[in-house]
């Protein structure tokens, strides 16, 4: 089985982590269920010890219409969703123009933008323990209850490509830090905002080595350039306990730690 030494430091949106060895799976066959499954890190922050990790190979890295339907593999990256779907005018994945991942992590996450979610024109995921049809999946904000590697995800085309909805999607990036981050730290409680409760506890722009949240959005934990895990995690605790000492609100973590001595985010397959 192929291995790849990866700098994390480089490869993770948010450029925190050391160099890890991740396995490079290909098939069901080569699935270790003790490893971590990653996407392209967008939404994960590595920590000073992870789970032994892997990612999915190249073979998953495809987008094409079969019988009216969309089929799309595991590793294929946003832009190449949206570049495919610009050029065959099928709508429904403008949202996702802006928003960095691979499918299987998007699908994993149900990654959205407001109303519109990866979920919404969802048919079926195609996961090493067969395949689900997406009514018997448990979804909702930022979540989905698979506990199996998405290969592949089936949607409907239903509606042309909007290239309005691109520019405003884009719009309704302005809000947000261009430095690196891994998105939103932290799921809005229902009826609230995390960035509004990480300002209100004197958190906004706070700083510890070269992790900070944001001066332009509280709920980004950004990296100034060489931030480390364990300011990372300090501040994302230090929030948490502020937070509820404040307001008895438990902030969740949006972002996916993985971190052996964390016992937070861990999971494997
Ligand atoms: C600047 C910025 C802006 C962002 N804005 C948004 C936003 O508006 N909305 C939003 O929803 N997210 C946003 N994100 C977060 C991120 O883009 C999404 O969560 C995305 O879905 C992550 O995809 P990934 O491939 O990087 O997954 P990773 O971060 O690598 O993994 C995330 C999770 O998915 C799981 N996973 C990955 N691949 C698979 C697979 N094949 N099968 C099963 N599970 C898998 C991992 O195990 C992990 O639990 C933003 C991130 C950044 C950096």
């Amino acid at each position: 089985m192929k291995t790849k030494l990866i700098d994390f430091s480089k490869f993770s949106s948010i450029k925190v982590g050391e160099v890890f060895d991740v396995k490079v799976v290909e098939s069901c066959d080569e699935i270790d269920t003790d490893s971590y499954l990653i996407g392209s890190c967008n939404n994960i922050l590595i920590g000073n010890t992870p789970p032994p990790l892997m990612m999915l190979g190249k073979g998953y890295d495809y987008i094409k219409i079969q019988n009216g339907v969309l089929k799309i593999g595991g590793a294929t990256p946003s832009g190449k969703i949206v570049s495919f779907c610009k050029k065959h005018n099928i709508g429904g994945f403008e949202f996702v123009s802006h928003l960095p991942g691979k499918l299987g992590g998007l699908v994993k996450m149900n990654a959205g933008l407001k109303e519109f979610e990866i979920f919404n024109n969802l048919l079926l995921v195609s996961t090493c323990q067969g395949s689900l049809k997406k009514e018997d999946i448990e979804y909702g904000y930022r979540y989905s209850d698979i506990n199996s590697p998405i290969l592949e995800a089936t949607f409907t085309i239903n509606s042309t490509f909007d290239k309005q909805k691109v520019e405003l999607f884009k719009k309704m990036r302005l809000n947000q830090p261009s430095t690196p981050s891994a998105g939103s730290c932290f799921k809005n409680p229902q009826g609230d905002y995390a960035g509004r409760l990480i300002e209100e506890v004197g958190l906004k722009g706070y700083r510890v080595g070269a992790m900070e949240f944001s001066q332009k959005h509280a709920n980004f934990l950004v990296n100034n350039g060489g931030g480390i895990y364990d300011d990372a995690i300090f501040l994302i605790k230090e929030a948490q306990k502020r937070v509820y000492e404040k307001f008895k609100i438990k902030l969740e973590c949006e972002i996916v730690i993985l971190d052996s001595m964390q016992s937070m985010e861990q999971k494997r397959f």
